[in-house]
């Protein structure tokens, strides 16, 4: 390849290169090479797929976020004979971000510790394709401050969020007003437990939790789905990206996820944008717009599905969504401790520490013990954010 056809490949940043969203990503990537290069590739603690992607794809650099998994690192880089610089710590994480190794940063880290890098893209003016919601919930403020003064492009690939960019008049995220617009409407899934009565949730495990019916995801995320947690962060997160009042966002469970979610106007037209459940679609959007690539997914078959349905969200079996709408209404800071007190929760779900009806019990308590809510500012944020898992944490030893 001349190097002139190397400098027009965009270079992108896969945080969160072993994930779910990472795997789609590269996906992605590897269908376009002469488009795209992964140029950054970071990983929490699995240093043999790191290497193993590293192999693959031959990045500028390798970051492992677990700095007692640094020396691994390199040395398994050195042996496979690779010229990929390591890099360990979530120091490097916002650092490498925020630096000239990347055009778009792919912010596919799971839970707040993605924050730093998100940030850090946002502060630096990258196209920044944010999978991880917790960073917007934790902070939305901020990183939307960031972006509008960077101007940075912020893409959503959550798949709802995505969706609603595509049916939005000017697909600009954060604009002051839309004309027009009456409300977004977020489908759900439902999950797992879509159906089943609050009685019924007493005894489900992790592994019930995780076996998601329409898409394949890392376990925090699917323990969420199955909460509805999920559906109240994404709630969360459209009230930042599209600047939308708590009440013109509104949830509809819909089991299939095909219809990915929808924008009403007030002329009385509703427009959504529909596709089989596959996150190359909202990743390939984010990495080629304003164009349209091939992502690897097939069209979509209606007849064959035969029906889309739609109902009402189940509150009462799924306390989570209205725990994160309360949040979201009371402010920033609730919705930082909503975001910390439900990571705990839900790992400690995930390793049998608690009950699943016990997730939104945590939250509960949390929030109504933690009142200090900060001044906002990243700092108090952070600081917040330990607070609140330090509680949770307590709370669920108590109960146990
Ligand atoms: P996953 O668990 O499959 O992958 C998470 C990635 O983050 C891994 O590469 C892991 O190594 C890395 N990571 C974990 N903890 C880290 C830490 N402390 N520091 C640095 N890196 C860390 O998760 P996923 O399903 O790919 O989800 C990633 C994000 O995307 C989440 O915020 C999720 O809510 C969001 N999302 C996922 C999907 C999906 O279909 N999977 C859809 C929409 C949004
Ligand atoms: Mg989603």
């Amino acid at each position: 390849m001349h190097l002139d056809q190397e400098q027009a490949r965009g270079r992108i940043a896969v945080f969160g290169a072993t994930g779910s969203i990472g795997a789609s990503t590269l996906d992605v990537i590897a269908r376009h090479p002469s488009r795209f290069r992964a140029s950054v590739l970071s990983a929490h603690q699995d240093v043999e797929g790191l290497i193993a992607l590293c192999v693959r794809f031959r990045p500028d650099i390798a970051i492992i976020a677990s700095e007692a998994h640094y020396t691994a690192l390199r040395d398994g880089l050195a042996q496979a004979g690779l010229g990929t610089r390591p890099m360990a710590g979530s120091q490097a994480l916002s650092d490498v971000a925020g630096s000239d190794a990347c055009d778009t940063v792919v912010a596919a880290i799971v839970g707040a510790a993605g924050l730093g890098s998100t940030l850090a893209a946002a502060r630096a003016g990258k196209r920044i394709l944010l999978a991880n919601k917790e960073s917007i919930v934790v902070a939305g403020a901020l990183l939307m401050r960031a972006v509008a003064e960077s101007g940075a492009e912020l893409l959503p690939v959550d798949s709802e969020h995505n969706a609603i960019y595509q049916c939005l008049p000017t697909p600009a995220i954060g604009a002051a007003a839309r004309p027009g617009v009456r409300r977004v409407v977020l489908t759900a899934s439902g999950g797992p437990f879509r159906g089943w009565r609050r009685e019924q949730l007493a005894n489900v495990t992790p592994e019930q939790a995780c076996a998601h019916p329409n898409w394949r995801m890392g376990r925090k995320i699917s323990v969420d789905s199955a909460t509805l947690m999920n559906k109240g962060l994404e709630v969360i997160e459209a009230h930042w990206l599209f600047n939308a009042a708590p009440d013109a966002i509104e949830v509809v469970v819909h089991p299939q996820s095909i219809v990915h979610s929808l924008v009403d106007y007030v002329d009385g037209s509703t427009l959504a944008q529909l596709g089989n459940p596959d996150m190359r679609t909202a990743l390939a959007y984010g990495l080629a717009w304003p164009e349209r690539i091939e992502a690897g997914v097939p069209p979509l078959d209606l007849a064959a599905i035969g029906r889309l349905e739609f109902q009402p969200p189940d509150e009462r079996a799924f306390p989570c969504l209205r725990l994160a709408r309360e949040a979201l209404r009371e402010g920033p800071g609730a919705t930082t401790v909503l975001n910390a007190a439900n990571e705990v929760a839900v790992s400690a779900f995930l390793q049998g520490g608690l009950r699943f009806l016990g997730i939104p019990e945590v939250l509960q308590s949390t929030l109504a013990r933690l009142h200090e809510r900060g001044a906002g500012d990243l700092p108090s944020l952070l600081e917040l954010d330990k607070q609140a898992r330090r509680l949770a944490d307590s709370l669920i030893r108590h109960e146990a």
